[in-house]
């Protein structure tokens, strides 16, 4: 832990990880196809002055409060 995390505590901010996708040509060369890296989307928080991250609860949409009841889709 960075010293100034230790005398101020950490300074959070919310990012997002998305999964990647790579895209590659069938046998024929002729069709995309996506690839994608990883699960989900994940939401986080991460120090900006060491790093470090906690993982936020997923959430339905980008506004609802952090912490509340995930909605079930469909
Ligand atoms: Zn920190």
């Amino acid at each position: 832990m960075n010293l100034f995390c230790r005398i101020f505590g950490h300074t959070w901010v919310p990012e997002i990880e998305t999964p990647q996708v790579r895209w590659n040509t069938t046998k024929d060369m002729v069709v995309l196809e996506p690839t994608v890296d990883g699960q989900g989307i994940r939401h986080l928080e991460v120090c900006r002055r060491c790093g470090e991250q906690r993982v936020l609860p997923p959430r339905a949409h980008d506004a609802d409060p952090i912490g509340g009841d995930v909605a079930q889709a469909g």
